[in-house]
């Protein structure tokens, strides 16, 4: 079966077709530097990752894209408000430069401690003011632009399709109240987007660029179009995102790079659903949000949040509670002892060849291929595991072949090594610190051995150790 993939464009679930025979050109939207990501925009990037591992899984070379926003985005939709970075360098007295760089490293360690896999392109936008300028000029010319007010806008009366993708009722949003978004006087249409500011909010701000237009800095849509066909071309096959993104953000996107190619720009649009806290959508305006550094602190690693993910369809919303992450826990946890009981019993990856494990291996492709089915490729993963009439050694070699598309890390789990001495004497001391109800004592033992990589679990049978995983 070929991928299949629901295309936000038509609404439907299509069969995934790339433009060259076997590379796939994707470009996802990547993060706005200025805080930490939360983890609301972390299952949007694990959705993103697995339609990745999918597409590798199904035998296709992947030319991932991705930006770092780091100039551009205003704390408003509609081209009102601050720049973000700019805000947050004023209120921590840092210039945008060190907010930028101090967050986008932020961001990689948890990209990286939940398993995704690095873009084949990273890209700044402040590395790519000249190509944005470009792009302007380019829009400029075939006549869909206008200055007004020092800033240059697209007109989006200039194309007969805008908003094509969110189907936008655009007679109906003209006269619709804005209480929401600060009227901008100087544009033409309401829906009207800024490509290049020369005024900003903030008066003079450090990232500024000389451009035919006057001093200024890009509009935060802008980026995305420039950069992506810089590195993809001018038309490529998949762009993600969160489905926030839908309305402003990629449909102005798509009228900016449509309008300057004359081409359709993008074949297949991904969108991922929201993860929800108690109030709603989980967003950083809201003040206090969910990290994975704090998901750590409370005793859960980052592959726990990955298998709550994996949970929930990518297009059905996703409430968080940390009742439902301790079941993910649990859950991996017993999949990690499994593994680790076959890797303890000396099974190895072999060609698969019983009409079982053959079969457990198509009905799991064609799940993560119809659409990234990921709550069924888990129950897969469950059955083999549970399967005992499958050799040990196929059961092993399926976990490993789910496990490219899942990234749980069941590759990297070893066989049981001893305990070294040093670190039993200090678990037997701790037994006998509790024992003894020396409760401060047996608690500060437990944590010693945590730094040393070890995890105590108590249990009405007694207490044991293990090497953390
Ligand atoms: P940002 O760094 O704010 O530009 O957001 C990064 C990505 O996270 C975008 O693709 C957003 O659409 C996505 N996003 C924002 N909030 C959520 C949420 N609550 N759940 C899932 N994705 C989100
Ligand atoms: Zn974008």
């Amino acid at each position: 079966m070929p991928v299949q993939l629901y295309n936000t464009m038509s609404r439907t679930i299509e069969p995934f077709v790339p433009i060259k025979e076997s590379e796939v050109g994707l470009y996802t939207c990547g993060p706005t530097v200025y805080n930490y990501a939360h983890i609301g925009n972390l299952r949007t990037y694990l959705f993103e990752d697995t339609l990745k591992r999918v597409l590798m899984l199904s035998g296709f070379t992947v030319n991932h894209v991705m930006n770092i926003t780091d100039v551009g985005h205003l704390t408003g939709d509609g081209d009102d408000g601050e720049d973000k970075l700019q805000r947050m360098a004023d209120a921590k007295k840092q210039s945008v430069w060190q907010i930028a760089d101090y967050y986008t490293k932020a961001f990689f360690a948890d990209f990286d401690e939940l398993n995704m896999i690095r873009p084949t392109t990273l890209c700044k936008a402040t590395d790519h003011i000249e190509q944005m300028i470009d792009l302007i000029s380019r829009l400029e010319e075939r006549g869909h632009t206008y200055t007004s007010g020092g800033n240059v806008y697209f007109s989006i009366d200039s194309i007969p399709d805008y908003g094509k993708l969110a189907r936008l009722d655009l007679d109906g949003m003209q006269n619709a109240s804005r209480e929401d978004v600060e009227v901008d006087d100087h544009k033409k249409n309401p829906k009207d987007f800024v490509l290049w500011f020369t005024r900003s909010k903030h008066g003079e701000q450090e990232m500024m660029w000389p451009s035919p237009w006057g001093r200024g800095f890009p509009g935060w849509h802008i980026e995305c179009s420039a950069m992506s066909m810089y590195y993809l071309g001018e038309s490529f096959d998949i762009h993600c995102g969160g489905i926030d993104a839908i309305p402003v953000h990629h449909t102005n996107e798509i009228a900016q790079s449509e309008a300057a190619t004359g081409k359709e720009w993008v074949k297949y649009w991904l969108h991922g659903e929201f993860l929800l806290d108690d109030t709603g959508k989980m967003s950083k305006s809201k003040g206090e949000f969910l990290t994975l550094a704090l998901l750590k602190q409370k005793g859960f690693e980052a592959l726990d949040y990955r298998y709550l993910v994996l949970g929930a369809h990518y297009r059905s919303q996703l409430r968080f509670s940390f009742e439902s992450l301790k079941m993910a826990q649990s859950a991996r946890r017993r999949i990690n002892e499994a593994v680790r009981a076959l890797v303890n019993g000396g099974s190895k990856r072999v060609e698969l060849a019983s009409a079982r494990a053959l079969s457990y291996r198509d009905a799991f492709l064609s799940h993560v291929q119809n659409d990234l089915n990921t709550p069924q490729a888990l129950a897969d993963l469950w059955a083999v595991i549970k399967d005992g009439e499958l050799a040990a050694d196929e059961r092993y070699t399926l976990v490993l072949y789910f496990d490219q598309a899942l990234a749980l890390r069941l590759d990297e789990i070893s066989a049981d090594e001893a305990i070294p001495a040093d670190v039993m004497a200090l678990f037997e001391e701790r037994n006998r610190a509790k024992a003894a109800k020396e409760w401060g004592r047996s608690d500060a033992l437990r944590d010693e051995l945590a730094t040393m990589g070890y995890v105590v679990k108590d249990s009405s049978a007694g207490s044991s150790i293990e090497k953390k995983m």
